[in-house]
């Protein structure tokens, strides 16, 4: 791949026709990638961040409307009742991860079409508002200069990704995005090596990001357990789990293996995943 393959992206949200608030129009320099490629002796380093459930909070029940989105998919595509579909859902969210994905091996169901009335349908206007407040700590984080790049990572749809950086105003912060491309199968997400390793090769381009000490020099955030302790073992070396509720992190203390990936909890060890309970914590977690 070459540099020259990095197309920008510009979106602007209809919802948000007249806004003129910075970050509400979208501008991605790179877009979906390549970013140019890095000098080989000095390895980019990048800031990577999920996006639902993260760069918003839970509590906007997103992901609650989502899943009844769902729920209704699977009943009139596969003609199911509430019980039937409701199973379903269930098993096939256990055995591939996303819903989505056995709905695609075993009913031939058009994943794009899937993606238009389930998450492109959300009517997210109503949750999601412009944060100043992220914005300042974002912009704040980028004026350090400690980061080559700020790139989103999500295991969603590139539609729905660029709706919620719109409505959040992020719009004109981050150098580009890796999506989940639902048109493909089967298919590559979180937590999976194979995605890690698709953005990665994306944003380290000259660089090859296995040399040993590149990947320590990375950051990651993620609201996912199974997503940061992935980025843990895959030897990234800065990253943040943001658990934002109460309940969550209770059990994640609890769990027999948190010591070995999140050390004593108190972020005190850099080498261990981080915790944030706050997003706009962030700042304060990324070291020097
Ligand atoms: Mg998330």
């Amino acid at each position: 791949m070459t540099a020259s393959e990095a197309k920008p992206i510009t979106y602007a949200n209809p919802e948000l026709a007249g806004s003129e608030k910075p970050g509400t129009s979208i501008h991605l320099p790179y877009g979906f990638g390549p970013i140019p490629p890095a000098d080989s002796s000095k390895p980019n380093k990048v800031f990577y961040f999920d996006i639902d459930n993260c760069l918003y909070q839970r509590s906007t029940r997103i992901h609650d409307m989502m899943q009844d989105k769902i729920h209704q998919y699977f009943k009139d595509s596969l003609q199911l009742d509430d019980e039937e579909a409701h199973k379903l859902h269930i098993n096939y969210y256990r055995e591939y991860g996303l819903a989505l994905e056995g709905l695609v091996r075993n009913h031939q169901v058009d994943a794009l079409e899937y993606n238009a009335q389930v998450d492109d349908a959300l009517d997210l206007k109503s949750v999601l508002h412009y944060n100043q407040q992220l914005r300042d700590m974002l912009i704040r984080i980028k004026e350090t200069h400690k980061f080559d790049y700020f790139w989103l990572v999500t295991n969603a749809y590139k539609n729905h990704a660029l709706r919620v950086i719109s409505f959040l105003g992020l719009g004109d912060l981050f150098d580009g995005l890796t999506f989940c491309d639902y048109s493909k199968f089967p298919i590559i997400c979180k937590p999976m090596n194979e995605y890690f390793f698709h953005f990665l090769d994306l944003t380290h381009t000259s660089t090859n990001f296995r040399t040993p000490g590149v990947l320590k020099q990375q950051y990651f955030v993620d609201d996912s357990e199974i997503n940061v302790k992935a980025a843990h073992r895959l030897g990234f070396g800065n990253v943040i789990h943001y658990v934002e509720l109460e309940e969550e992190y209770k059990k994640l203390k609890q769990k027999v293996d948190f010591e070995e990936f999140y050390g004593s909890g108190d972020n005190a060890d850099l080498s261990k995943i981080r915790i944030v309970r706050d997003i706009l914590d962030l700042e304060s977690v990324i070291g020097n």
